[in-house]
């Protein structure tokens, strides 16, 4: 019999801003494998843990399959000529500036291109934003006016290369995975090399760090203009470089010299021998890398902490050269390529600016286009404003969640849900966002779409097909290339591929550019479609005619974007406000967890990605706990001025005191009450838009309830009448949370609500009314199909055991007796939270192992494989064994 090759494709990830190479096998049975690809310059091989699961992804359950009109399943055509005519109606009756697109950072770089194109130079607003707004923007404006254009200045070698690394509001340990590998793998090669994090929690990152600054939140500016001010003082200036490259620096330094130590250590919440120490590191270090990333963005003064680390780096010079510069790393796998095609309100494609005429006027040259922008359009946070008061009166959502997303997260659903017409893009049948929409529109996935993505280094890569498109899922290129065409613009949108926008693309950063911008990668311009077939990735610029190289940097030599060519150093001394009150004494953080990606609309398909932590939750130092009178694992009621939600308490002396931390990825498709954005007010930062999502003054208070639950199940749940409730994917089925605030009259009815209901199934219950526990176990034939225990204290059923049980035969009696007891018999081993979500490693087995002498990261993996695949654990385990042997020394 002839054996069928199983096909292998090289693709890119599509969550972080990493952006590793991906091979691809789908197996002649349909099956498809995910590894790292080798030859990737970004990644090497390596993935991480949301990588290596993205084959379990991949799977239709929850697609949006085909376009739907107001409900109803409609044809494509009649979909596209409804939000065509409704544009063109909407702009012709109130203006273009009466329409608004909220795209996205997961759209590639030819389906950004083309819609940017039709609103900035066809419909003629800049009212198209992304959710990049809430992830970089402060960076993009931190970088253009310091440097006249968006430029990373280096590549992830540097960090590799440095001999200081400075982590700013980055937990690269769980946010950007396989550069914090090789970041590790360096300083492990080279122990020398100094790592220090600057950040109010101790995240897993601070693990390999030399140093951690448990910063005040927002103390950067103070911290960083500080350390210019110490520059100075110490000699440690690069006299050459300000005079030669750059302008500025008396009024830097004027700025920076206006806190002394005591005043700095007052700002920074930090102690003086600990900011002396930074200082004298940085001074005496030439190779200094500064990366980062939300910690710095997602602030009222992001801008301005952006501004305050690059004047340190250009006082010194170190930028551009090996191991040397500041280094923004992006959320998203395609914001920076969002801001190469101008998917930003205040931008033009092709790192053009929308503030000058000649470079607007050069834009609608190349397009050929009826009208150009003539002003920046509404940012997110105006942009919902808008929605909300009526301005906004057609709103196109492409391949993101703002409900779930945005600051004010109610009101940004208000807003959706009263606007008059509201299409939704997106691969996923049913979101918080999605669920409003009058249009869907089923958009292509990962694995089906085809184009590329741009990383944080600057390197452009293939996103290749492998998979068929399932039911009528289509392109966003395309969709959005359709209606361009229906509204009467077909000559200026003639693709019939993605190669073909790619070549124009390249071709417009080439158009009358002479050196003049940054981002250049004419070399491409004339390319066809066998060239994008095989097009191998490359960092920009890649200027027609001069030789492709690897590693580029910017700015070693000066030669900035700006009229004299000269860097700016800006003046800042901006502090956050305080935030907090008597009424709201806590500063809430938000941020990612290490196995979850957004809204979960992708990971949370993944039983692997669930277990890590299964539930939302909130970090709480213990002191902080102790003053509430809040213990580990309590529910906890956390309330800001614009709402409230009910997570776990997780205790935890990573955090800092005053400080609480809440993910952002639980969504109301995953909690009852879990959405952090919620909480947030929409405070922006005044130059870059962005919102301030990691300074929220809240309270918190235990949640009281009458009742708690745990359930396993085979199917997902469809109804919950559960104060609380958090639902998570497990091996057979779904694991489900739940809380009652008021004692429960009826629980068999609870109990049938929940658990399957199949025809001829076996229910067993047990009810200790003393103790107040009820356990229900469900059972068709020899398999279990859902057991729920409830108790009027937490549930203590091991939840892996429990879990464990949806996938085993109870071909007896007394086997079906033990899950309804709820406890492991003989043998059955509680492994505790998982830790190693590949091989499905807890805490206590760790723990376990560390006891019985596995010393070292590698011991342990060696006793039981955790952290010796994907190795996003690794900084788990580590931080397991110092407990361990910090306790056995006590
Ligand atoms: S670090 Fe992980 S999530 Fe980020 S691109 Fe690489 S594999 Fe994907």
């Amino acid at each position: 019999m002839e054996e069928t090759v199983p096909t292998i494709t090289k693709t890119t990830c599509p969550y972080c801003g990493v952006g590793c190479g991906i091979l691809a096998t789908v197996g002649a049975d349909g099956t498809l494998a995910v590894r790292g690809d080798p030859d990737h310059p970004a990644n090497f091989g390596r993935l991480c843990s949301k990588g290596s699961a993205l084959a379990e992804t991949v799977d239709l359950e929850g697609r949006l399959l085909f376009p739907e009109i107001d409900g109803r399943r409609a044809g494509w055509d009649e979909a596209l000529d409804r939000v065509a005519e409704t544009f063109s109606r909407t702009i012709a009756e109130h203006g273009p500036d009466s329409v608004a697109f909220y795209v996205s950072g997961q759209l590639l770089n030819e389906d950004y291109y083309v819609v940017n194109k039709l609103m900035k130079g066809f419909i003629g607003t800049a009212n198209i934003d992304t959710n990049s707004r809430l992830c970089m923007a402060s960076s993009v404006a931190g970088h253009r006016r310091a440097f006249g254009s968006d430029t990373v200045p280096g590549s992830y070698r540097d960090l590799e290369l440095a001999d200081l690394v400075v982590l700013v509001g980055s937990n690269l340990a769980w946010c950007h995975p396989v550069l914090y590998q090789r970041l590790a793998a360096a300083k492990a090669e080279r122990p020398e090399m100094k790592v220090i994090v600057v950040d109010p929690r101790r995240t897993m990152t601070a693990d390999i760090a030399d140093q951690h600054l448990a910063i005040a939140p927002d103390g950067d500016v103070a911290l960083f203009n500080g350390l210019l001010a110490h520059l100075a003082e110490a000699g440690e200036l690069d006299e050459n470089y300000i005079a030669e490259h750059t302008t500025g620096f008396a009024e830097a330094l004027a700025a920076a010299w206006r806190l002394d130590m005591d005043g700095i250590a007052a700002e920074t919440g930090l102690d003086r021998a600990s900011i002396a120490e930074f200082y004298r590191l940085f001074a005496a270090t030439e190779k200094v890398v500064t990366v980062y990333s939300q910690g710095v963005n997602q602030s009222s003064v992001g801008t301005d902490k952006v501004s305050a680390i690059i004047n340190c780096h250009l006082a010194t010079g170190r930028i551009g050269r090996p191991g040397m510069g500041p280094f923004s790393v992006t959320g998203q796998p395609n914001a920076m390529g969002g801001r190469e095609v101008g998917g930003l309100a205040n931008m033009l494609a092709a790192h053009m600016d929308i503030d000058n005429a000649a470079d607007r006027e050069r834009m609608q040259r190349f397009w050929r286009a009826p009208v150009i922008t003539s002003a920046p359009g509404l940012k997110a946070v105006d942009m919902f404003r808008a929605v909300a008061d009526g301005r906004i009166k057609a709103l196109w959502i492409m391949a993101t969640n703002p409900v779930d997303s945005m600051p004010d997260g109610d009101m940004v659903e208000t807003a959706i849900r009263a606007c008059p017409f509201v299409v939704v893009s997106d691969v996923v049948g049913e979101t918080d966002t999605v669920r409003h929409a009058h249009v869907k529109l089923p958009a292509a996935a990962w694995g089906e779409k085809d184009g590329t993505v741009t990383n944080s280094e600057r390197r452009m890569s293939r996103q290749r097909p492998f998979l068929p498109r399932p039911g009528e899922a289509k392109p966003d290129w395309w969709i959005v290339t359709e209606v361009a065409r229906r509204m009467g613009f077909a000559e200026a949108f003639p693709y019939a591929s993605p190669a073909e926008i790619f070549a124009e693309h390249a071709a417009l950063s080439a158009f009358e550019n002479h050196g003049t911008r940054d981002f250049d990668i004419g070399a491409h311009a004339g390319i066809d479609a066998a060239g994008f077939d095989a097009l191998a990735p490359f960092q920009w610029p890649a200027r027609a005619g001069e030789t492709p190289a690897d590693d580029i940097r910017f700015f070693a030599e000066g030669g900035f974007f700006t009229p004299d060519r000269k860097a700016r150093l800006v003046p800042v001394t901006t502090t956050a406000p305080a935030r907090t009150s008597e009424g709201f004494p806590l500063v809430l953080n938000t941020g990612r967890v290490r196995d979850q990606w957004h809204t979960m609309t992708r990971t949370g398909k993944s039983q692997r990605l669930s277990q890590h932590l299964a539930e939302p939750f909130v970090e709480i130092h213990p002191t902080d706990a102790a003053t509430y009178g809040i213990a580990d694992a309590d529910l906890v009621r956390v309330t800001s001025a614009r709402g409230a939600i009910v997570v776990r308490a997780l205790l935890t002396s990573r955090q800092r005191e005053g400080s609480i931390f809440v993910p952002m990825h639980w969504t109301d498709q995953f909690a009852a009450d879990g959405r952090v954005d919620r909480l947030v007010p929409p405070i922006i930062d005044s130059t870059s838009g962005q919102p301030a999502l990691k300074h929220v003054a809240v309270r918190i208070a235990r949640f009281t309830a009458a009742a708690y639950g745990f359930a396993v199940l085979t199917g997902k749940p469809k109804r919950i009448a559960a104060d609380y409730w958090a639902i998570a994917r497990c091996e057979g089925g779904w694991r489900v949370e739940l809380a009652f605030a008021n004692a429960v009259a009826d629980w068999p009815a609870v109990a049938d609500a929940i658990l399957p209901g199949v025809p001829d199934a076996d229910t067993l219950s047990f009810q200790d009314a003393v103790a107040a526990r009820r356990r229900f176990a469900r059972f068709v034939g020899e398999r279990l199909i859902g057991a729920l225990y409830l108790a009027a204290e937490p549930v203590a059923v091991p939840r892996d055991w429990a879990v464990e049980q949806l996938s085993q035969a109870h071909a007896d009696q007394r086997a079906r007796l033990a899950v309804l007891a709820g406890r492991p018999g003989k043998g059955g081993e509680d492994k505790g939270a998982i830790v190693c979500s590949c091989f499905g490693v807890g805490v206590r087995q760790i723990a376990g192992a560390v006891v019985a002498g596995c010393h070292t990261v590698e011991a342990v993996g060696d006793a039981l494989l955790a952290g010796t695949n994907c190795g996003s654990c690794r900084a788990e385990i580590r931080s397991i064994i110092h407990a361990h042997r910090l306790q056995a020394a006590e």
